[in-house]
């Protein structure tokens, strides 16, 4: 077993579109910065890639390179599976806290979760994505990601180095 841990943080700015978990989220503001904006995805692909010990997001999908501008972070999460596959595990179950001021996440969790456990092909059930807004930290300009997951071992066969 495996477990992995990744967080990540953008900036609010006004007039970009507002994604998470890859949902669009109707909101006056977007997440500037790294390819989408995307913060739980972000952190998903450090979770996954952390607990394989394969680096960071940074190091496979640097945001200097104009390339991933406005990128589907789907993208990045597909690679951190890929490096968990080769490593020879599987997603067991995800764990995500969103911090941000506003847009309220319940309305949109559900859909988030769909997104996620799609996205890593695991049951909705093994994602869990919780919201809390940033009491006494001076951040209603940011939206924040903390994700964990856990891996097993892939049941499917390998070729393994003995
Ligand atoms: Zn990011």
């Amino acid at each position: 077993m495996r477990i992995g841990f990744g967080f990540d943080s953008h900036e609010f700015r006004p007039g970009l579109p507002l994604k998470i978990g890859g949902v669009v989220i109707p909101h006056e503001a977007g997440l500037a910065g790294h390819s989408d904006g995307d913060i739980l995805l972000h952190a998903l692909t450090d979770a996954l890639l952390g607990a394989v010990a394969a680096g960071d997001i940074g190091g496979y999908f640097p945001p200097s390179d104009p390339k991933w501008q406005g990128a589907d972070s789907a993208l990045f999460v597909r690679e951190a599976l890929k490096q968990v596959a080769r490593a020879g595990y599987a997603v067991a179950n995800v764990d995500s806290t969103l911090i941000l001021a506003a847009p309220k996440i319940g309305p949109h969790a559900k859909k988030i979760q769909a997104s996620v456990a799609k996205l890593l092909g695991i049951a909705p059930s093994a994602v869990g994505v919780k919201a809390k807004t940033p009491e006494g930290l001076g951040l209603a300009h940011a939206a924040l990601a903390q994700v964990a997951v856990l891996l097993v071992e892939s049941k499917k066969p390998r070729r393994r180095q003995r």
